[in-house]
């Protein structure tokens, strides 16, 4: 991917961003969703453009019922035509996570088989990626680009600079159901032993992993961009 790309996109944000990107490299970009709190706004934008625009979730295994309830709902009220769930591997899963406990004692290492190696095999083909995380959420994503090379992709956050404010002023405008678990009180919602109530419009993710060091999943981290602090082995290596 060449960084004058850049250059064509450059200064252009939310949907005035995914208009090009997605004309210019249709067939040729995917969005990752994970049907949480805040996703209905991008999936709006995208669906807007395209419909057919391939949406990648990842299906853990771990997720709360009302998530996959609230990802039927989006589905059919933006007219997706093309969302595609990817689950984890069967064996990766058996060795790795044999009895579905392995993300209390080693979350890196479960959201890697759950997350990162599915995403990884979902999005073979594909040159562009577009997600929907925010510069509020704060820690490393405080600095988020609009635009990064990443694994030779070009990753696109159009939403980036938008506040809690901005999201909910655009679900309003545009009469967006809310993920139901966001009326008792989760501000960012993942897999459900991995979630619990609580975050603020300045902190939306403190009910993420709360209690732990972990901020992320990994989803976001490149083969060089940091080394998984797991002790993975064979097929499972990112080496
Ligand atoms: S968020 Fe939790 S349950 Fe989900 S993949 Fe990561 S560690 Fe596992």
């Amino acid at each position: 991917m060449d960084k004058s790309i850049f250059e064509t996109y450059a200064g252009l944000e939310a949907k005035a961003l995914l208009e090009p990107v997605l004309r210019d490299f249709k067939g040729r970009a995917a969005v990752v969703s994970s049907f949480g709190a805040e996703s209905a706004v991008l999936l709006h934008m995208v669906a807007a453009v395209d419909p057919s625009t391939p949406v990648i979730f990842l299906d853990t295994g771990k997720h709360f019922w009302e998530t996959l309830h609230y990802r039927a709902k989006l589905i059919d009220r933006l007219g997706l035509t093309d969302v595609r769930s990817v689950s984890p591997d069967t064996e990766e899963l058996a060795t790795a996570d044999p009895d579905g406990t392995l993300h209390k004692v080693n979350g890196d290492k479960c959201c890697h088989v759950r997350k990162t190696l599915p995403l990884q095999r979902a999005l073979e083909g594909f040159d562009v990626v577009i997600s929907g995380r925010k510069r509020y959420h704060g820690a490393a994503r405080a600095t988020l680009e609009f635009l990064s090379l990443a694994d030779d992709r070009l990753k696109v956050e159009p939403l980036a600079g938008f506040s809690a404010l901005d999201l909910d002023a655009y679900r309003k405008a545009h009469d967006l159901p809310q993920h139901p678990l966001t009326e008792i009180g989760y501000f960012s919602i993942g897999c459900e032993p991995c979630t619990v109530q609580g975050g603020s419009e300045v902190d939306p993710r403190a009910g993420r992993w709360a209690g732990t060091s972990k901020t992320e999943c990994g989803i976001h981290w490149t083969h060089n961009g940091k080394d998984m602090p797991l002790e993975v082995t064979g097929r499972l290596s990112l080496a």
